[in-house]
């Protein structure tokens, strides 16, 4: 009999379920799908940045990004991330850089000039920039086979093609079903994704974890002088990076409707090229290659913050990243093994982020948020 049941093999699942083992306990991993990595986590734009407002958001990232530096296979590169801070929002940007460096972590003010030597744009209406030179990119499959494999060496057994379909407590154990069997373990954890609204529902339980389609556009291949780092307009939301020679562009669309929508929105690409081309008129003329953009799934929850921790009784939710856990799993993987091993998480207080939060009415404002 497993200690713990894992559902879900994204990132946030395959560190978990490393963290869990690595503690000593029999861990099993339930995956619908074939393979590791096929839900948001194959699908994301594989961001890592200690650039938010919420000190736990911050110090998730942080010690993540740590994390991935040593692990060769989550293919960590530091290109950066670059806020642009229009007037409008200047003091609330101020005041969570000051947050980041009270925290301690690398966040530099630019002018707008020094900014621009890191990538061209126009000024119109913009106070200032923010750099920060260990925020970049992994490979977030990388990242979770990595962790897959760490958790297999420690003795625990994947199970793909094989969903959860009900849960129940009874007798101090979960009793889990699936089409192809049935587990009895004294902890059932959820990394779910965009799913745990869903799967929650099957447990009689309400979690307010929803989908939200969102897309990525990339660029035929062009030659630009070096690569840019991930440059976020805050004026707009709009976003772009360098990946290879191709430029990756987004921005959400406020206006997008929860649910699994399937496929690319192309009916987006205008708005988000007209953002982009006000900042940054180089994207003009850029060819895009339509094979090569993609979209997924943010994993939404009703202040865009995961839900963390125990829920009832052996029962924890990692879920509800709502587009950033790939640049958070890392930490949540070591956090949700203490909350198990100690009844409570350790290394960091998590409490801003567990799911009383929406009872008690205690969401939280984070608005480093695109
Ligand atoms: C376009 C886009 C861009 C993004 N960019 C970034 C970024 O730059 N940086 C960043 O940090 N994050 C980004 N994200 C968000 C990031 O991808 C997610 O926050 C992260 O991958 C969440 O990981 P996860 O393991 O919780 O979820 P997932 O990777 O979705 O994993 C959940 C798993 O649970 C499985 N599952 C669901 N239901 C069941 C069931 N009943 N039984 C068994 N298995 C089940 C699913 O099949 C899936 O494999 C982006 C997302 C998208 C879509």
């Amino acid at each position: 009999m497993p200690d713990a049941v894992v559902v879900g093999a994204g990132i946030v699942g395959a560190a978990c379920a490393f963290r869990l083992a690595q503690a000593g306990l029999k861990v099993l991993v339930l995956e619908k799908e074939a393979t590791y990595a096929q839900g948001s986590t194959g699908r994301s734009a594989a961001g890592v940045r200690v650039q938010f407002s919420e000190p736990l958001n911050v110090l998730l990232s942080y010690h993540s990004i740590l994390e991935y530096r040593a692990i060769p296979e989550a293919g960590y590169r530091p290109i950066g991330y670059l806020f642009l801070v229009p007037e409008a929002l200047r003091e609330a940007q101020e005041e969570a850089l000051k947050g980041q460096l009270a925290l301690g972590v690398p966040v530099q003010r630019l002018s707008l000039e020094e900014a621009k030597a890191r990538v061209p744009f126009r000024e119109t209406g913009l106070a200032f920039a923010t750099f920060g030179p260990m925020d970049g990119v992994i490979d977030p499959h990388g990242a979770t086979a990595h962790y897959l494999g760490e958790a297999r060496r420690r003795g625990a057994e994947l199970r793909f093609s094989e969903p959860l379909l009900s849960a129940r407590r009874q007798g101090g154990l979960w009793r889990v079903e699936t089409p192809r069997g049935r587990y009895e373990a004294p902890y059932l954890l959820l990394c779910t994704g965009a799913w745990t609204g869903e799967v929650g529902r099957r447990l009689g339980l309400e979690l307010p974890v929803y989908p939200v389609r969102r897309m990525v556009f990339a660029s035929a291949p062009a030659p630009f002088p070096h690569a840019f780092p991930l440059t976020i307009d805050l004026a707009t939301g709009f976003y772009l990076r360098s990946e290879g020679e191709r430029v990756l562009l987004g921005r959400s669309n406020p206006d997008e409707p929860p649910g699994f929508r399937e496929g690319m929105d192309w009916g987006w690409l205008g708005p988000t090229l007209e953002a982009g081309l006000l900042r940054f008129p180089f994207l003009e003329g850029l060819a895009l290659d339509r094979k090569a953009s993609w979209w997924g799934y943010y994993e939404m929850t009703p202040d865009h913050n995961p839900i963390l921790g125990f829920v009832e009784e052996g029962l924890l939710v990692a879920a509800g990243f709502s587009g950033h856990g790939v640049q958070q799993a890392a930490m949540v993987g070591r956090l949700m093994a203490e909350e198990v091993r100690h009844g409570r998480a350790q290394s960091l207080n998590i409490d801003p982020f567990r799911l009383a939060r929406f009872r008690e009415g205690r969401l939280v404002r984070e608005r480093g948020i695109v």
